[in-house]
């Protein structure tokens, strides 16, 4: 299997917070990817508020992370959204953020914050182009249509 690696600075390298108690959506690519390593998404998917898919947790952690080794089960197929973390998508405040649960965020750059960004708001429109086509992995029901901003951490 293949160790977690972090995309930014590793700072985190006790303790994965990012797979603990987690609320990453998926999308309807994410998961056909993940059933072809031979999971059955009912064992991996949650049905959360509005429709949305998410990672099932498992003990307080993400259903494909095992804390003894620290190991990501499907790490070379993970979801879109755990490649982008610690940039997030928040969707009460309806915009980008940095989860400060992520020690790296303090290191990003601000291009690096600014293509995660990017990305994220892409994979949000995936999201509710699956979801106004019923194209989700389970059935989505309502969307986010608001426009998106972007937030940088208050010292910069
Ligand atoms: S899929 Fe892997 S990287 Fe994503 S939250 Fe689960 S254990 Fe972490």
């Amino acid at each position: 299997m293949t160790p977690f690696v972090c995309n930014h600075d590793g700072s985190c390298e006790e303790v994965r917070l990012c797979c603990t108690n987690t609320e990453m959506t998926l999308t309807r690519e994410d998961v056909k990817r993940i059933e072809t390593l031979g999971y059955n998404r009912k064992d991996f998917l949650v049905r959360v508020e509005g429709g949305f898919c998410e990672l099932k947790n498992v003990d307080d952690n993400c259903f494909f992370y095992e804390p003894a080794t620290k190991v990501c089960r499907i790490y070379d197929n993970r979801p879109e959204g755990c490649r982008h973390y610690p940039i997030i998508y928040n969707a009460q405040k309806r915009k980008c953020i940095i989860d400060k649960d992520c020690p790296s965020g303090e290191t990003m750059t601000r291009e690096e914050i600014r293509k995660l960004c990017h990305k994220v708001r892409r994979l949000v429109e995936t999201l509710r182009q699956e979801a106004a086509h019923g194209e989700s992995p389970l059935t989505y029901t309502r969307t986010h249509q608001r426009p998106m901003e972007v937030i940088y951490p208050q010292n910069w």
